[in-house]
């Protein structure tokens, strides 16, 4: 049986390896990203992997989807707040 991959992460204060399943560093005490930021970053970072490699999955194409739609509804906002 295969063990789950569980990606390490580094104290941004102290640059100790870390199990991202921490709050805080067992170090030092900085406070760090948590599970669910984890896991966004990973995703942001697996969305501009693949459209650097130009292998985009249909999951990866609708997250961007949803990128560009806050983007937009964000500009749009924007304007009409100004
Ligand atoms: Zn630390």
């Amino acid at each position: 049986m295969l063990r789950p991959f569980v990606p390490m992460v580094f104290c941004t204060s102290c640059a100790q390896q870390q199990d991202d399943a921490q709050k805080f560093c067992r170090f030092c005490g900085e406070r760090l990203p948590g599970p669910a930021l984890m896991q966004q970053l990973r995703n942001e970072a697996a969305n501009i992997q693949a459209a650097k490699s130009g292998q985009v999955t249909q999951t990866q194409q609708a997250n961007l989807a949803t990128l560009k739609a806050i983007e937009l509804a964000r500009q749009q906002g924007f304007n009409g707040q100004s």
